[in-house]
């Protein structure tokens, strides 16, 4: 399919199934993003855009990034284990990439949630016997279909083979090779089944969609995310890591715990002031019109959740509502 033909899938209504969309070849790169598009027609559309990079984080450590979500591996002397899978329209050239950096086959999959950029290769893999791990909210959340509000996303309804077949609750350890991972669920945050890997003795922590580096966040209304959420997570991840700390985000470059501390920062800011707002009655589109993120644009708009999305996120997330529009 070619990028005339792919074209017309983008102005169809917010409730497109993401699974036709990902279908369409990867195109080449168009930039701008047109007016009226949804959060994740902008996300897919620069997912399927952006080349795939690698960085090596130490010995047997690398992050594959471009394709969706960053796909982590950790190499020990026979297997690779994967953090997150990409997105599905670019499984092949993701797990080649994997095999010739690697050189061991993938046979342990941990997903950080359940959203489709970090999932999209679970049937691939899954359909090859690895074993697929995670958070126990994921399954339930990948096997039924959800909506979820402001951004545009519907996806669910996996088969069976891209499911977990391990999961946890609060905190599970992993081996793999010399390195330790602890596997932590802090609560709903980004989702109901979040899951931060911290790998040791490496110093690096893997902290899915908590944060991207470096725009808003996706609060996701429809699997219990929810703001408080997101900083009480935070919280625990910045007491778990020091200045060494290399982190890996849901997307974008490296970061550092200080980064982290300043998104941090910046959400209890706008969480401040959009409780504000509301207290003084304040509907949900005054709050958007009164720009409770306004000084924080410079840094944190440059990604595909635009400031009025976000802003209604963490209104929905204290108000209570889940209105979808
Ligand atoms: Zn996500």
């Amino acid at each position: 399919m070619n990028v005339l033909n792919r074209r017309p899938l983008f102005v169809l209504t917010q409730t497109v199934v993401l699974v036709v969309v990902m279908m369409a070849a990867a195109s080449q790169a168009t930039g701008q993003a047109r007016t009226g598009e949804t959060v994740i027609q902008k996300a897919t559309e620069q997912f399927e855009d952006s080349p795939l990079t690698i960085t090596s984080l130490s010995q047997g450590l690398y992050v594959f990034s471009g394709d969706g979500g960053n796909v982590t591996a950790i190499v020990d002397d026979g297997s690779t284990l994967l953090i997150d899978s990409g997105l599905a329209s670019r499984i092949s050239e993701l797990s080649d990439a994997i095999f010739r950096t690697t050189m061991r086959p993938v046979t342990r999959l941990v997903n950080t949630h359940w959203h489709f950029d970090h999932t999209g290769g679970n049937t691939y893999f899954g359909s090859s016997g690895v074993t697929i791990i995670a958070q126990e909210n994921v399954k339930k959340e990948l096997s039924s279909a959800e909506d979820v509000p402001f951004i545009g996303l519907r996806d669910g309804h996996y088969p069976p083979q891209a499911l977990p077949g391990l999961t946890y609750q609060g905190s599970l350890t992993l081996h793999q090779g010399s390195r330790r991972l602890t596997l932590e669920n802090y609560g709903a945050a980004h989702t109901d089944g979040d899951t931060v890997i911290y790998i040791s003795p490496a110093n690096v922590a893997v902290v899915g969609d908590i944060f991207s580096n470096h725009f808003y966040p996706i609060i996701d209304l429809s699997s219990g995310g929810s703001i408080d959420g997101m900083i009480h997570s935070l919280d625990q991840i910045l007491a778990q890591t020091d200045e060494q700390t290399k982190i890996v985000p849901g997307h974008g470059p490296l970061t550092t715990r200080a980064d982290l501390q300043d998104y941090r920062d910046m959400l209890v800011q706008v969480r401040h002031r959009i409780k504000d707002l509301i207290a003084a009655g304040k509907t949900m589109d005054e709050v958007v019109a009164a720009v409770p993120t306004k000084d924080f644009d410079a840094r944190w708009a440059s990604g595909y959740v635009t400031p009025e999305a976000f802003t209604k996120m963490v209104f929905s997330s204290m108000a209570g509502t889940k209105a979808s529009s």
